[in-house]
């Protein structure tokens, strides 16, 4: 099946849609009636613009509110519809695609609906041109393409077919077993979209909430083996109306659904049991953050070391080329760069003290690089020493590095070959990166999603929102490989905020991008670390005694533990599987910061109380447009 996307879908004016179609690597594209009533040019103009791309014309679309009229209406609808065949001759393309009728003056019947079709087959045969009936889910009397299929097939002319869409489809929950009985040559176009699973009216959730497969929540896997079962082999079209889509840019978009088709395509064909010479490397795990690297220069490194020798971390190699140390504390390792030259550098001119890469350790990170590839991520280049490890690392979303690592080869002795010992003892307060939390601008949320869910085999709890002070963000979880017990894996927080008041408005506005404004490190006994961390000098958000107040109300919790958790400033929280310890360090000039966290059992991420946190941090932030330094 070849990959195709509709106009509509990308933001910009037609000619700016068309260039970010090819450039993402489609060949075929649908034309959306608005986008080419806004060119300047005459369709024959288009025609030959998608002909120097490279790209096919599938289709014309959409046609509405043409079936079921009756008297006078009935003719308009064939006369406009012959207008249409005119400017599809000079567009080159040849097939309409005809949405169900939603008119309340539309009559229903198969056999009068079959009579339309019948006659529109007739007329446009004269023209060349192919009629696809594509049931809307909020379609007047078809909203089930069992329905489209059977005036369809009573129609019985050979240039009408149906147009399947998964949204309208999968919307409704319509059974799939049917599809089946239609025969593939008689399935004109395929178009797919994902979408969040929302309790909202039909139309309202399709025109503003579609996204690409694997951002949503559809069970696509379960259309595409339904529609594999068919035979078809003709493309599969993406139309995505989604209001975060038409903020961003279009090349962005349309690389993202190109992607997530390619992605989605590659599932279809492992389970459809092709052979694996004919296959992406499957979807890894991703085990552990094997390190995450900082970006600072002379005078931001001493805060961050300070932070961490205060953390309990030990400073346990001295990069061999560059200025950059290794920071160990069991199983976290952090790479403090603060190099004059080199990725790290630069991310730091642009962003600030900021996490410029991180480490996901996967079974086998050539193959892992390899997905990526195939999924049109750009592997990174970066400079090595002699004898120091090229590790396999490709451009996330928000502009940082993420790197490969497996155990398997030589990768996992990274530390070894890349730093020299200080001869210091590894710190043991704390465990493990338990999650990293990166905020963006809206409209890249579900890019990053995407990525994450495209590359590694992982599994999300549905989106969450978070009260700030300054307005709602939105927070989606993407965790992969985290046992049952839940001490392994990687966990990954996005978030994000439409208001500009917000936390996380604010970071992306400090640090001049998405990235990652938290991450959470694990300890056993976090009432420990926080009393070593405070002892050694490091401060805590402070959390207000209210927040206490109502703890001591609401949990079950004794007097004394009550007392004991705010003199150490520790947020708590409870769920099924057990209770969760969380405390903050105060953020690095009004950027980055840690969580500490301490999770008995518990799954989630203490959203209950980021509220609390969020309010704390704002009362702490300087006033907005105070300088930084
Ligand atoms: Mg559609
Ligand atoms: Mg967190």
């Amino acid at each position: 099946m070849k990959t195709a996307i509709a106009t509509v879908s990308l933001s910009g004016v037609l000619r700016e849609k068309l260039d970010a179609v090819a450039a993402a690597g489609f060949r075929a594209v649908e034309i959306f009636e608005a986008d080419l009533i806004a060119h300047p040019g005459p369709p024959s103009e288009v025609k030959a613009i998608c002909a120097d791309l490279g790209l096919q014309i599938l289709c014309f679309q959409p046609f509405r509110d043409f079936e079921g009229m009756t008297g006078e209406r009935r003719a308009k609808a064939f006369d406009r519809a012959e207008r249409k065949f005119d400017l599809m001759t000079e567009l080159g393309a040849d097939l309409l695609l005809v949405c169900s009728n939603v008119s309340p003056d539309a009559q229903g019947g198969a056999d009068r609906l079959a009579a339309d079709f019948a006659e529109l087959g007739d007329r446009a045969a004269k023209r060349g041109v192919r009629i696809g009936y594509e049931a809307l889910a909020w379609g007047r009397h078809v909203n089930d393409y069992r329905d489209s299929w059977e005036v369809v097939r009573r129609a019985g002319r050979a240039n009408v077919g149906v147009i399947l869409d998964t949204f309208h489809i999968q919307a409704r929950g319509t059974e799939l077993g049917s599809m089946r009985a239609i025969p593939a040559d008689r399935i004109f176009l395929v178009q797919v979209a994902d979408a969040p699973r929302l309790d909202m009216d039909y139309l309202n959730w399709s025109r503003h909430y579609r996204c690409m497969p694997g951002q949503g929540d559809l069970p696509l896997d379960a259309f595409m083996d339904a529609l594999g079962a068919t035979g078809y082999a003709g493309a599969l079209s993406l139309e995505i109306f989604n209001d975060r889509f038409r903020a961003d840019g279009p090349r962005a978009v349309a690389l993202d659904g190109r992607r997530s088709l390619l992605s989605m395509l590659d599932d279809h064909a492992r389970r459809s049991g092709a052979p694996a010479s004919a296959l992406m490397p499957a979807r890894a795990p991703a085990e552990d953050v094997e390190f995450v690297e900082f970006a600072v220069d002379d005078s931001d490194r001493a805060a961050l070391e300070g932070i961490l020798a205060a953390l309990g971390f030990a400073r346990v190699g001295r990069h061999r080329s560059k200025d950059a140390a290794l920071w160990t504390s069991g199983g976290v390792r952090i790479v403090v760069n603060a190099d004059k030259e080199g990725f790290a550098h630069s991310f730091h001119v642009t962003h600030g003290a900021s996490v410029c890469a991180l480490a996901l350790r996967v079974p086998d990170a050539r193959a892992t690089l390899e997905r990526a590839r195939l999924l049109l991520e750009t592997p990174h280049r970066g400079a090595t020493g002699p004898g120091e490890l090229d590790v396999p690392a490709v451009r996330g979303p928000g502009g940082g590095l993420v790197y490969f690592i497996d155990r398997a080869s030589a990768l996992g002795r990274w530390a070894d070959t890349d730093f020299e010992p200080t001869g210091e003892k590894a710190g043991t307060t704390l465990t493990r990166v338990d999650h990293v939390s990166q905020t963006m601008r809206h409209e890249e949320t579900l890019t990053w999603v995407l990525f994450y869910r495209a590359l590694f085999r992982s599994s999300s709890p549905p989106l969450a929102e978070v009260v700030d002070p300054g307005g709602v963000v939105q927070s989606q979880v993407v965790e992969s490989g985290v046992p049952d017990d839940g001490r392994g894996g990687a966990r990954f927080v996005v978030n994000a905020s439409q208001s500009a008041r917000t936390m996380s408005s604010r970071f992306l506005e400090e640090s001049f991008g998405s990235g990652v404004q938290h991450v959470a490190l694990a300890a056993d006994d976090l009432r420990a670390t926080v009393r070593r961390f405070r002892a050694a000098g490091g401060r805590l958000l402070p959390i207000p005694a209210n927040y206490y107040d109502d703890l001591a109300a609401r949990a079950d919790l004794s007097e004394a533990d009550v007392a004991e958790l705010k003199s150490l400033d520790i947020m708590w929280d409870r769920d099924a599987g057990g209770a969760f310890l969380q405390a903050y360090t105060v953020a690095l000039d009004d950027g980055f910061f840690f969580e500490l966290v301490q999770r008995d059992g518990y799954r989630g991420y203490g959203a209950p109380n980021a509220g609390v946190r969020l309010a704390a941090q704002a009362r702490l932030a300087r006033p907005a447009g105070m300088p930084r330094h």
